[in-house]
């Protein structure tokens, strides 16, 4: 099937890239500044090809020069480092509540992002490509840069899916995505190459690291409408064979446990997952406000209810928080991992709740004390599934050769 050998292409995971202007530039975003001396260590290319890819990126205006650094003893080096308004990426999350857009500079940082009402359950895909289409050329327009600089659209939903192929099945609320091929219609529709990536892969990837948290291995613990994970190792997401790495919401916790629209039973999602929580809420008659909201907009309120007091809203949530302790148990069990963000939108309105709960379970075990697990919330869990799409974009070979 072409499916097959499709996958049997795939490294598995979003390499480094293996063209040397591609890889001169990824160095140089990641490092922020650095020396030619530098290049050629971090990237084993010998000083003359490094000299001369760099002077072709200053001459197309990629590059700068950014002073002097400090001196080792001999001429203090010219740093070098990436001009930020060369280029611009799009990223676009979307989820049946919300559409997240980010402008991404090329240096890597967000200088835009916009959020909007989702499509819905019901939504038609080719009207959604309109409304994507649309709400990316204002987005651009409105953020003054000029468009032809723009490179790609980086775009995420959840999986499963079949990496730049298409949604292969969906949650209820968007099974009529499945098998429609939404990147090849946004490529077509603005003009740009696209990506497809899972939100909750794109999430690791788009997790701002301080220098406090420089560490070689770490997974973010995805939940928007779904829980999913992501795991990133040396600033690469492991992406699995098809994109579909890190299901972490799809693993069995309860044998005989609840059916789950993946097919399985007992899967941490369809226990413990915002809509299974949004369902138990208006069960024990909470107010969450109009009975049209749903998703992460019905979790959000159930969060505000538990952060105001309601003791019964926050049993809910507790509840659901020690179900997700499982499952970053597992991950962290699975990949000994330095760290564990907690990610995605619905922990950016109730992460305060589920953070104490998931981080006594993982240092209640001799695993996750011996290492001293840490576990932290993304301060960027809105939007960061959106921003690492756009990175995801900014670093691959077609965005390269653009
Ligand atoms: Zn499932």
């Amino acid at each position: 099937m072409q499916q097959v050998s499709d996958a049997s292409r795939s490294p598995g995971y979003d390499p480094a890239p293996t063209n040397s202007r591609a890889l001169i530039v990824d160095s140089i975003r990641s490092a922020g500044t650095v020396s030619r001396v530098e290049l050629t260590q971090i990237t084993g290319l010998t000083a003359p090809s490094v000299t001369t890819l760099v002077r072709r990126l200053i001459d197309d205006g990629l590059v700068d020069e950014a002073g002097r650094g400090s001196s080792t003893g001999g001429k203090p080096r010219t740093m070098l480092r990436i001009r930020a308004a060369a280029r611009y990426v799009v990223g676009v999350h979307l989820s049946a509540g919300s559409l997240t857009y980010v402008l991404v500079d090329y240096a890597g940082a967000v200088v835009a992002r916009w959020r909007r009402a989702g499509p819905g359950d019901d939504s038609d895909p080719e009207q959604v490509v309109e409304r994507i289409a649309a709400e990316t050329t204002e987005l651009i327009d409105r953020s003054g840069i000029d468009s032809s600089l723009v490179l790609g659209l980086g775009f995420v939903c959840p999986g499963p899916l079949i990496r730049n192929r298409g949604v292969t099945s969906a949650p209820p609320s968007m099974t009529h995505w499945v098998g429609f091929p939404i990147h090849r219609r946004l490529e077509e529709r603005l003009g740009l190459p696209a990506l497809l990536e899972n939100d909750a892969t794109a999430a690791a990837a788009g997790t701002r690291l301080t220098t406090s948290h420089d560490v070689s291995v770490m997974a973010a613990l995805f939940m928007s409408e779904g829980i999913g994970s992501g795991l990133r190792l040396n600033g690469n997401v492991y992406q699995g064979a098809h994109g579909n790495a890190g299901e972490v919401g799809h693993i069995c916790v309860q044998i005989g446990g609840p059916q789950c629209w993946c097919g399985s039973t007992g899967c941490l999602e369809a226990i413990a997952g915002p809509a299974t929580v949004v369902a138990k809420a208006r069960a024990a008659g909470l107010d969450l406000g109009s009975p049209r909201r749903t998703g992460v907009a019905a979790f959000a309120a159930i969060a505000r209810l538990a952060l105001t007091g309601d003791s019964r809203a926050d049993a809910i949530l507790r509840d659901s928080a020690s179900w997700l302790a499982l499952g970053a148990q597992t991950i962290t069990n699975m990949y000994d991992v330095q760290l564990l963000v907690l990610t995605g939108p619905a922990f950016a309105v109730a992460g305060t709740i589920y953070l104490p709960i998931i981080q006594e379970r993982i240092l209640s075990s001799a695993f996750g004390r011996a290492v001293n697990t840490e576990v932290v919330l993304d301060e960027r869990g809105h939007d960061a599934a959106a921003i690492g799409a756009a990175l995801m974009m900014l670093r691959s070979e077609r965005a390269i050769s653009a």
